[in-house]
């Protein structure tokens, strides 16, 4: 029953408001095929539109389809992904754009359970998707329209209990319009964005301030409720920084499962004895000492690493570190794989010093 809640009279405010002052001129906005938006709905998790925008076009000049994506290696993909974090991300679009070649003659499908089947795609992506660029009807619950809807309508509760995400989805399958459902969604993902943001929401300036519980009770602050979040972990690691005589750096590939996983890294090391017993066994001619770098702070979701670099002059491996996960990094020459944000700091650093 649409017409029980008042939320059924926000499209069309939103949809004036978007007129004027939504975003017309983002790069996934022009051309907008399944593929784009796609692409882009994956970047934008986690990550800032304005960080978002010179990855996506490089993305996009490399791979101009999802064709051109499946058959690309996943190093390169994660080269093009290092500096965006979240690189499951990465490695989910690559095995879902094999699935599109492989299974869907590499058209993207157009049935929301085939989108939403694939991977790394969840029930608001698919809807986003589907509905930027096919005008489709779906209603989306990404973290900017969660922040509108329990504003507007003054649900209150964590948004990740089933009860509370249930509640939400309900709202946001009402609000959604039959017609211009595309310009409907993009308006809440910029009011979200623009207007109604985690602090300090600009309500003055907001086409649904009028009967936003939020607003009315003044509770902006008090909602979305925080979700529950573990504690954080501090967690310390010695990043081996081998060095030959050209300047390379000894990288190894990290297992497919885990942190940066599938990406290649200096090895790491939980103790001295650890780094002493590598040097010893695995490089050749390493210098006695090895000389210890600033330390680099990584936080990732759950834990903060800190990152104690240790620099070992050598004069290359003894042979099992050249195997198919090993390869010496000549910043110089760069090879095409992903790095982890603070391995590319601590090359480029080594690289200028
Ligand atoms: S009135 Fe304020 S709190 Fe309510 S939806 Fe608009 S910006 Fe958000």
């Amino acid at each position: 029953m649409r017409d029980e809640f008042p939320a059924c009279r926000i499209a069309p405010r939103l949809l004036a408001w978007h007129a004027k002052h939504g975003r017309h001129d983002l790069p996934w906005q022009q051309d907008r095929t399944a593929y784009r938006v796609w692409v882009s709905e994956i970047m934008l998790q986690q990550t800032q539109v304005g960080t978002v925008i010179p990855y996506y076009q490089r993305f996009m000049e490399r791979f101009p389809s999802v064709v051109a994506l499946a058959n690309a290696a996943i190093d390169e993909v994660l080269h093009l992904w290092t500096g965006l974090g979240y690189y499951a991300r990465a490695r989910n679009l690559h095995r879902a754009a094999v699935r599109v070649r492989d299974e869907f003659g590499g058209e993207f499908p157009t049935a929301f359970e085939a989108v939403a089947g694939l991977p790394g795609i969840g029930r608001s992506t698919a809807g986003a998707i589907l509905s930027l660029s096919l005008g489709q009807r779906h209603a989306i619950l990404d973290g900017n329209v969660r922040r509108v809807l329990s504003r507007y309508f003054g649900i209150e509760g964590d948004p990740a209990r089933k009860d509370i995400a249930d509640l939400l989805w309900q709202r946001a399958t009402v609000c959604t319009p039959e017609q211009q459902a595309d310009t409907y969604n993009q308006a809440m993902m910029d009011l979200g964005a623009t207007v109604c943001t985690r602090s300090k929401p600009l309500c003055a300036f907001c086409p649904i301030t009028d009967d936003c519980v939020a607003r009315i009770q003044g509770r902006q602050n008090e909602l979305p409720s925080p979700r529950k979040r573990a504690e954080r972990r501090a967690r310390h690691a010695f990043m081996v920084l081998a060095m030959r005589e050209d300047g390379s750096v000894l990288l190894r590939q990290r297992p497919v499962t885990g942190i940066w996983g599938g990406l290649w890294s200096a090895p790491q090391f939980e103790t001295r004895e650890e780094v002493q017993h590598f040097t010893f066994w695995h490089l050749q001619g390493a210098s006695a000492e090895a000389e210890q770098l600033p330390r680099v702070e990584h936080a990732f979701t759950h834990f903060d690493l800190s990152i104690t670099p240790l620099l070992v002059r050598c004069q290359g491996s003894l042979g099992v570190m050249d195997g198919a996960d090993g390869l010496w990094y000549n910043a110089r020459q760069p090879a095409s794989v992903g790095l982890p944000q603070p391995v590319k700091v601590l090359l480029e650093q080594l690289e200028n010093s």
